[in-house]
Formats: structure tokens, C-alpha cells, sequence
């Protein structure tokens, strides 16, 4: 039996707050592995252009390249259409039931997942672990999980990390105008970004 962790996203690209949040869920829980699964086309983003699947999965690749407990998994990518966690978590415990999962996320996410499709499926079979996030702190995190536990009776543990203020969404607004967002990055992805000249078009 091993202790997997799952990280869910866009990816659009892959940052350095995703890698911190994958390294503390690794060490504080004791997992054994963490698997990456880029999203097809989720549907609360349908809204706006998404970059490529094949860049996304490249930066991902390139981003844990060096970390052999980190993976990808095309779980998403190849269902193709919209993603939806609790179709991904339910496949993957039918491929291996031995194992536990654990949903690794941000506060942003710990309160959209009501809205999320099946969230009671997703509370049952795996354990959530969250993180603070933007004006979030560990007291807000506090009574969501009480909320959500209250609910959907999942468990939810909190990660004890240093809020980190990146997101996609700045880096796909200034990649080409602002200079702290190469330290924001793993280097390779910095790379890709620039040699593809993604986002140029924002
Ligand atoms: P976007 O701005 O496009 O929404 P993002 O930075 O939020 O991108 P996602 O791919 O949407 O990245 O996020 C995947 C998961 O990683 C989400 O659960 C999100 O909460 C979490 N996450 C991303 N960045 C951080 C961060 N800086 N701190 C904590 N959690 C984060
Ligand atoms: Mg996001």
C-alpha cells in the first residue's frame, strides 16, 4: 500500500507555489509519491483560452524531472472533455485500491469544491489536504473544514505552510512585462514559456 498524492490542475503553467505545496504535502504527511494531473479543459475555466495540453504537460514534465517520487498522470488529458476530480479519484482506486489517496489543494479551491461535480465522492475516497492561500489564512481554513467536515464527513487535514503569492494568472498577465516572475518558476518551464512565446497574446 502506498500514500498518494494527488495535485490537480491547469498547470497553465506549472509554478513554483505548486511545487512548494506538493514538497510540504510530501514531507508533513508522509507521502509516498505524488502524481501531477493536468486538466483537459476544466469546466470553471471554459470561460477563458487555456494554452495547449501539450505545452502544459511539457512544463510539468520538465518541472519534476529531477524529483523521482513526482509523476504525471494523462488520466485527464486522455478522457479528454471536461475534468472532473471525482471521476479521476474513483478510476484511480479502481486501478489500485491498495492504495490511500490524498487531494492536495489551495484554499481557493477548498472553497469551490462544494461546486465541484460529486464532491461527496470525492470526500469519501480520499483525504484532502489544504493549504492557506491569497487572503486566506489558517483561521478561515479552520472553519471551511469544520463546514465541509460537518457535510460531507470526508477528512480534511490542514498543511502547515507559509502562505506563497504566485498564481498562473500573474504569470500569464507578466511573463513578458515583469521581472520577478522568472523567480517564480521552475527554470526549464521559464524556458519553455520563452521559446514557444506562450501567452504572448495576453
Ligand atoms: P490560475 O491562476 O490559472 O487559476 P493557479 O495558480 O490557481 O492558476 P491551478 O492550476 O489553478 O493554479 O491550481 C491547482 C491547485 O494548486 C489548486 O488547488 C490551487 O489552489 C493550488 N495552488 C496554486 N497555487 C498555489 C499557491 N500559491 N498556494 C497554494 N495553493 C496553490
Ligand atoms: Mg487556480
Amino acid at each position: 500500500m502506498a500514500k498518494i498524492g494527488l495535485m490537480g490542475g491547469t498547470f497553465d503553467p506549472i509554478h513554483n507555489g505548486h511545487m512548494a505545496l506538493a514538497g510540504q504535502a510530501l514531507t508533513e504527511f508522509g507521502l509516498d509519491r505524488i502524481l501531477f494531473i493536468p486538466n483537459y479543459c476544466p469546466w470553471m475555466k471554459s470561460g477563458r483560452r487555456i494554452a495547449d495540453a501539450d505545452d502544459r504537460i511539457d512544463m510539468v514534465r520538465a518541472a519534476i524531472q529531477d524529483e523521482p517520487r513526482y509523476d504525471i498522470s494523462y488520466i485527464e488529458i486522455e478522457a479528454k472533455g471536461n475534468s472532473y476530480t471525482c471521476n479521476t479519484v474513483l478510476q484511480l482506486k479502481k486501478e489500485h485500491p491498495e492504495n490511500s489517496y490524498f487531494f492536495i489543494l489551495g484554499a481557493d479551491s477548498l472553497f469551490t469544491i462544494e461546486q465541484w461535480f460529486n464532491p461527496e465522492i470525492i470526500f469519501q475516497n480520499v483525504t484532502i489536504l489544504a493549504a492557506v492561500r491569497d487572503d486566506c489564512d489558517l483561521e478561515a481554513l479552520k472553519v471551511q473544514k469544520e463546514h465541509l467536515t460537518d457535510k460531507y464527513h470526508g477528512e480534511i487535514l490542514l498543511m502547515h505552510m507559509q502562505r506563497i503569492e504566485i498564481s498562473s494568472t500573474y504569470i500569464r498577465d507578466h511573463f513578458y512585462t515583469s521581472e520577478n516572475v522568472s523567480k517564480m518558476l521552475p527554470a526549464p518551464v521559464y524556458q519553455i514559456i520563452k521559446e514557444r512565446q506562450l501567452y504572448r497574446d495576453r
